[in-house]
């Protein structure tokens, strides 16, 4: 035993939605963990070319929009050009929508699918190639508490649904590929501070129940996800398999 399975040295890392929130911190832990990283957005943020510019020589970054059908043919070529091998995928990249199930729009619910579910299915379909001719391979997939739970008080069936899938295709993969040497898991976080939980954690009412149904009596931090990423992409997890990883303050306790 060696606390070197911990770490990624020599392995390279696919990691979207990594220009903040938990895909960021997701990609700045893999860095110090010895990865080289391919790191995809639409957009880029300060801190995202901050983190480019500190690791010059193992990080790159791609613009893309997950949802559009070229994009996961186009990171994994970049990623294979720029580091010559694909160990580890993070599908991380995500929406949220709210709104009653009687009034959601088609428009809607076509954008969290594709989104949340549709594109981290291709991703991993083009990503896993590499892999398969390896013999060897680590996925992580974003899922949700809200895979399991209807949240409250904000009503959101679409997204519930599409993280419900990427559990389910975590699970489904994960059978498909043990004997092929690739190990396929899921995140599933609770209420962790980013852009996507900005509005809820600064309404008070909102706050309050998010707080009270947590027993930790606190949100999550993007890095505490990002150690539960780390673990599940490294050797340190070679045993664990189609497993969705719950790292919610105990939210789904009760
Ligand atoms: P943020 O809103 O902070 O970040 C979302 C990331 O996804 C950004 O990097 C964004 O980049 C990227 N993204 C969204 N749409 C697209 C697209 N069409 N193409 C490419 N990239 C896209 O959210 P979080 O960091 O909180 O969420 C990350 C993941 O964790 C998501 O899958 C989310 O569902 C999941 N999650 C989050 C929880 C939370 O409480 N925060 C709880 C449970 C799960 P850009 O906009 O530049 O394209």
């Amino acid at each position: 035993m060696s606390l070197s399975q911990f770490r990624l040295d020599g392995k390279t890392a696919l990691i979207t939605g990594a220009n903040r929130g938990i895909g960021l911190a997701i990609a700045e832990l893999f860095l110090k963990a010895g990865a080289h990283c391919m790191l995809t957005s639409r957009s880029e943020t300060s801190a995202l070319n901050a983190l480019l510019d500190s690791n010059s020589q193992k990080a790159r970054w791609i613009s893309a929009d997950v949802t559009d059908v070229q994009a996961p043919d186009k990171i994994v070529a970049e990623t294979l050009n720029a580091f010559g091998a694909l160990d580890i995928l993070v599908n991380n990249a995500g929406i949220a929508d709210n709104g009653d199930f009687h009034n959601f729009s088609d428009s809607q619910l076509d954008s969290i699918l594709a989104t949340n579910f549709t594109a981290p299915f291709r991703i991993a379909r083009e990503a896993i190639k590499p892999m398969l001719s390896r013999g060897s391979g680590a996925i992580v997939n974003m899922g949700s508490i809200s895979g399991f739970v209807a949240n409250k008080p904000q009503l959101q069936v679409a997204y519930n649904s599409s993280k419900a899938a990427i559990h389910q295709m975590t699970t489904t993969m994960a059978f498909e590929y043990a004997s092929r040497g690739i190990r396929v898991n899921a995140l599933a976080p609770g209420y962790i501070i980013s852009d996507m939980t900005a509005g809820g954690i600064e309404n008070a009412e909102w706050n309050k129940i998010w707080t009270e149904n947590t027993p930790m009596q606190r949100f999550g931090k993007p890095s505490e996800m990002a150690n539960c990423a780390l673990f599940l992409a490294s050797d340190a997890a070679s045993y664990v398999n189609g497993a969705t990883l719950v790292a919610d303050g105990g939210y789904l306790t009760h």
